[in-house]
């Protein structure tokens, strides 16, 4: 039995964890799940999974939460970081999902790593903004980190027996998004409705909206290196739109490894969560004679200007990847309001980027810092938009 903690419980991976959890009754028991404010959801399952604990984004949400369960409910309701930090580090939790969005899910997986607990990383931004930081955590605490993105879990089971050193490339693979084939000028004017419409994967707007300007590759790249410990030009991004590929290792002797499987994260999530067993999940197989073909191309960095942007930043190191992250977060925000259009997404990026004083070896509050720093200045050029 493995207890778990769910953070970001409401979202598209916590829902595909419980439905995993769920599915498997008797190997899992969740102790903990925290949301923002999707109360609702939460409380459908609290009901369902009879957590520890629970925790929300603020007061008027535990309050509003605990209104919607029966007054019998021993779960305990809390709020606020305090309440993040405890589902983080709860006595009875043996591993950690993380699967809040955004920046959020750093501190959060940082209090976990330093409790002791396994991670199953869903929270690419942790990596992503302060890598350097959380790897050598997890090294002291002897953490395992096992990641739930589909390619760094495509990754990571290549590499399963294999000599680190004997690994030449990491190849990500990328579905290109909805826009791949869209000419590079029409891009202005395509709506967030447009954009959310991801061709292969389902998944919560934010990552939509990411993969649409194929910024979330570029976090992945930065994922990849923290979490594998290569250098950025021992990666290789490969367009294949048909996200059968999830990701492969190249090796000296000229091997290719590659991990493959329908589109559904519940995959790579339940990897994560039961390592290093595997569950008899009975996803079903690609249909290779139905699909035909595979098919590949290099990435557009001119039309796709977050991927080289992330790519600059990613090299940069320091507080820069927190920075390129923050406007990001805060730019697509935007875009989703109809405050901004799409194109303008990696413009602000770039103008938040020219102006930050970098930090080539910063602390965890250098890094917060930079965010919040990055957040102002990305909000600024929107507001004088
Ligand atoms: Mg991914």
């Amino acid at each position: 039995m493995k207890n778990l903690s769910i953070l970001g419980s409401t979202g598209s991976i916590g829902t595909n964890a419980l439905a995993v959890v769920a599915q498997f009754t008797g190997q899992f028991k969740v102790q903990a799940l925290t949301a923002k404010r999707n109360i609702s959801k939460l409380a459908r399952q609290i009901k369902e999974h009879k957590p520890q604990m629970a925790a929300v984004y603020d007061e008027e949400a535990a309050v509003a939460l605990k209104k919607l369960l029966p007054p019998s409910m021993a779960t305990q309701i809390l709020y606020g970081e305090k309440g993040y930090q405890q589902a983080a580090e709860l006595d009875a939790t043996d591993m950690v999902l993380t699967a809040m969005v955004g920046a959020a899910g750093l501190v959060p997986t940082i209090q976990a790593i330093a409790a002791g607990k396994d991670i199953a990383l869903a929270n690419k931004e942790t990596l992503v903004m302060a890598g350097g930081l959380v790897m050598q955590l997890a090294q002291t605490k002897k953490v395992k980190i096992i990641p739930v993105d589909s390619e760094h879990n495509a990754i990571y089971q290549c590499l399963m027996g294999q000599k680190r050193s004997e690994v030449t490339k990491l190849l990500i693979t990328a579905s290109g998004g909805p826009f791949i084939d869209t000419p590079a000028n029409q891009l202005a004017r395509v709506s967030p409705e447009n954009a959310l419409k991801h061709p292969n994967w389902q998944m919560g707007p934010k990552i939509s909206i990411d993969s649409a300007t194929l910024m979330n590759k570029g976090l992945e790249v930065i994922e990849a290196m923290h979490l594998f410990q290569v250098h950025m030009d021992q990666i290789q991004v490969v367009v294949h739109p048909q996200s059968i590929i999830h990701s492969m290792v190249a090796f000296q002797d000229g091997s290719i490894l590659a991990q493959l499987g329908i589109p559904d994260m519940k995959t790579a999530i339940a990897f994560a969560l039961s390592y290093p067993q595997r569950l008899p999940l009975r996803q079903p197989l690609p249909d290779f004679a139905e699909l035909g073909h595979f098919s590949f191309k290099e990435p557009d960095m001119q039309k796709f200007s977050c991927l080289k942007l992330a790519m600059v930043s990613g090299r940069k190191g320091g507080t820069m990847p927190a920075v390129l992250n923050a406007a990001n977060e805060i730019a697509v925000g935007a875009f989703l309001a109809g405050q901004v259009r799409f194109n303008s997404i990696a413009a602000i990026i770039e103008t938040v980027m020219a102006h930050h004083q970098h930090q080539h070896e910063p602390t965890l509050s250098d890094i917060l810092a930079a965010d919040q720093w990055a957040r102002q200045a990305a909000q600024e050029l929107i507001d004088n938009h």
